[in-house]
Parts: structure tokens; C-alpha cells; sequence
């Protein structure tokens, strides 16, 4: 058997555990700390001569808004943990989102777009976006490739779409769609939020360039905003140039060594997360009181084959459901919760629920079962799955007509 020494200076001879605990964490050198210290500093030394400083370089510790060593160590460990050349990471989901089209979109360009994604994206698309830049967007069902392909012009630059669409559990077939926008000369735009390393990696899988809101499953413990966008070098260098230094949404030092330290527990969270809401979900599908549930690891989801062909051990714990009786049951059933928590955000150590609203714009792009019923979207944590589905079970006892 061959076997490659661990190198920490080298993420590819590490696995996902032991890249996830030690890739962009050092003894620091001046106090035999075994931990990346906190460095809570807007500048650093620059030399003898300052006008010999490059600033177009942004590995370089020179001022904190162009790096800073808990950045640049989140930076290294998302990109290890992604198996990208590179990673920039910014103040929170949407600053990544942002930072990406603000650097690769020009007044006249266009933009094919997921009809399901998340609401700020979805505004940036449909309001900011046309309004401020004359830059367009066509929403499509991301399923239909044949009205992606319809929708594609000569000034398209993107297809932009979520793994699995937040709330929705709707399946991009990220393959078909790399294909699609590399025909055409634009990229694939990928946020995969919902689908964190390193149990999928959308950049393997057809994306040019992966954003992800670091606030969720990354960091994982409900305490910290953040986001990060990885890709190929050629790609994010702009980004950093761009977006970073000059329109300036970056993450604090405090944020980055947060997220780090989330980070290092994420690969076994997701074991975790993925196997309760496999349980969680087959108890309500069994249940006469749920009209209906969606998850990517049931037989009953609508696009069982393109789960079980990207996600073979499975990718999130984020589920959607309805419990019968209508919307007007919804709000009285989680306020009857007692474990778990009435709140927005996911991919925290605690289960949350949300009640997604039956009504406006977004619902009814979704299409049934979500815009008859509304959704509430649950965010499975690591608490025991027979104390999770005991609180479900009381709530639903609770409230039956
Ligand atoms: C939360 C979320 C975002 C935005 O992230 P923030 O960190 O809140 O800015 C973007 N996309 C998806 C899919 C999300 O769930």
C-alpha cells in the first residue's frame, strides 16, 4: 500500500476530517499558542519603504479591508475544504453574491436565473439589478433545460441557480447546466448554501463559481454572518480586486476566526444533520397529519434519480413540509414547539422552523404543492432525532381541528 505523509501545507493529502481541523490553523509563532490567534487589527507593518508595497496583491498583510491572517486562514480552509485554487471570503451571503456580479456584469448583459432563489438574490435580479445597471434577467425553471436553453442570448454571461433551491428542495442538474452555459460562453453560477463541503462540491460537478452564506451550515452555530465565493483562481482574483478591496463588503477578523473554529466540526454536523433528517423525514411522510413533505433523501421526491446521482450520501438537512389544515394551522402549530425554535436562518446546532408565507411574488413562482399550502421550512440541528419527533408529534397533537 502506498501511503502519502499528512502535509497541512498540502490540503491534498489530507481527508475532509483532517483537513476541516487543521488546513489555515497554526501555533502561532510568538506565544506557543496552538490555535490561530485572534488578530484584531486594521494595519499592518509595511517595510522601510512603502512605495515599494504592490498593492494589487491581496495575500499580502498590509491593511485589513485588502487581508488579514483570519481571512487569509478561512480563506485557505474554504478553498482546501471546496478543492478550489481559490476563495475570497466576504461579510455574508449576499455580499458573495453580490461580489460576484458586480465584478463580472456590465450595463447590457444578461443573466438566466433559477425562478427559486433566495429573496435577496431574487431582488437583486429583478429590481436592483435592471434598475440601477440595465443589466436583465430571464427567470426559468431551472428543471426545464429546454427553457434554460430558450432563454440563453449572446449576451448572457451566467446561469445562476442554488443546488437545492431554498425552500423548495428543488434539484439543479448542475452537469447539464455547466454543459449548457460553457456552449453558450458564460459561466455557471452556483449558490449551494444548502449543499456545503464536503459532502458535495458544486465546482466537480459543472460550477465555475460557488458562492455560499458561511452564516449557515459552515459556520454552524447561529453566531456569525459570512459568505465566500471559490472557484478557479483566473476567477476570483477580480473578485478580490474588485469587489473586495474597492467596494469593500468584508468579513471582520472576529467573524473569520468564528467561522474557522465552526468549521472545523463540519463534516462530522452534516454526517449528523443528514442521517436525523433522513428519520425526521421518512416519521412525517408516515404521518396522517403532514399533507405533504419534500426532502432529497426520500424515494417520494420528484427528482429522486438527479438526488441519488449527485448526493449519494446524501448533501443537507433542510426539509419543507406542510401538516394539514392550511396556513392557518401553520403558526399555531410552531408556536406550540417547544424544542425547537421559530426562527429564520438554518444550519445552526439547534433545529429552526419557518413558516415560508402562502402568499406574494416568490410563492407563486414555487408551483404546487407550495403555493396552495404555503411551507414551513425546517432546518434540522443536532439535537436527537426522538426528542425532535416528540416535539413535532406534541405540536401536531396540539393543534388538531
Ligand atoms: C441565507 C442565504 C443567503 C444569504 O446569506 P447571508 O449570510 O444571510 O447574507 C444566500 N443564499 C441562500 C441560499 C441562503 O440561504
Amino acid at each position: 500500500m502506498v501511503t502519502v505523509a499528512p502535509d497541512p501545507a498540502d490540503p491534498s493529502t489530507l481527508g475532509d476530517g483532517t483537513l476541516s481541523v487543521h488546513v489555515g490553523n497554526s501555533m502561532d509563532p510568538a506565544s506557543g499558542a496552538v490555535r490561530t490567534p485572534l488578530t484584531l487589527s486594521n494595519s499592518y507593518a509595511l517595510p522601510y519603504d512603502p512605495r515599494e508595497v504592490d498593492w494589487t496583491v491581496t495575500d499580502q498583510l498590509l491593511y485589513t479591508r485588502v487581508s488579514g491572517i483570519n481571512q487569509l486562514a478561512l480563506q485557505r480552509k474554504l478553498a482546501a475544504l471546496e478543492h478550489a485554487e481559490d476563495a475570497v471570503v466576504l461579510a455574508s451571503g449576499v455580499a458573495a453574491t453580490h461580489a460576484v456580479l458586480f465584478t463580472y456584469l456590465n450595463s447590457g448583459d444578461h443573466v438566466v436565473v433559477s425562478r427559486e432563489v433566495y429573496e435577496a438574490t431574487y431582488n437583486l435580479f429583478v429590481e436592483l439589478l435592471p434598475r440601477k445597471y440595465g443589466i436583465t434577467a430571464d427567470l426559468v425553471d431551472i428543471t426545464d433545460l429546454d427553457a434554460v436553453r430558450a432563454a440563453m442570448r449572446p449576451e448572457t454571461r451566467f446561469i445562476f441557480t442554488e443546488t437545492i433551491a431554498n425552500p423548495t428542495t428543488t434539484i439543479a442538474d448542475l452537469p447539464a447546466l455547466g454543459e449548457l452555459a460553457r456552449a453558450h460562453g458564460a459561466l455557471l453560477v452556483v449558490d449551494a448554501t444548502y449543499t456545503p463541503p464536503p459532502r458535495f462540491r458544486a465546482l466537480e460537478h459543472g460550477a465555475d463559481l460557488v458562492v455560499h452564506s458561511l452564516t449557515k451550515y459552515i459556520n454552524g452555530h447561529g453566531d456569525a454572518l459570512g459568505g465566500v465565493v471559490v472557484g478557479r483562481t483566473s476567477l476570483i482574483d477580480p473578485i478580490k480586486q474588485q469587489a473586495m478591496v474597492d467596494v469593500g463588503g468584508v468579513i471582520s477578523p472576529f467573524n473569520a476566526w468564528l467561522i474557522q473554529r465552526g468549521t472545523s466540526t463540519l463534516p462530522l454536523r452534516l454526517e449528523r444533520v443528514i442521517q436525523t433528517a433522513q428519520t425526521v423525514a421518512e416519521w412525517l411522510e408516515s404521518d396522517s397529519r403532514i399533507e405533504w413533505v419534500r426532502y432529497v433523501g426520500l424515494d417520494a421526491h420528484p427528482q429522486r434519480h438527479l438526488a441519488r446521482q449527485l448526493f449519494p450520501a446524501g448533501a443537507t438537512g433542510m426539509l419543507a413540509f406542510a401538516p394539514t389544515g392550511g396556513p392557518d394551522r401553520f403558526n399555531a402549530f410552531v408556536a406550540k414547539l417547544r424544542l425547537i425554535a421559530n426562527a429564520t436562518s438554518f444550519g445552526h446546532d439547534e433545529t429552526l422552523i419557518v413558516h415560508v408565507g402562502a402568499s406574494g411574488m416568490r410563492q407563486d413562482l414555487y408551483g404546487e404543492p407550495f403555493t396552495a399550502t404555503g411551507t414551513l421550512r425546517l432546518s434540522i440541528g443536532l439535537e436527537d432525532a426522538a426528542d425532535l419527533i416528540a416535539d413535532l408529534d406534541q405540536a401536531l397533537a396540539a393543534t388538531e381541528a
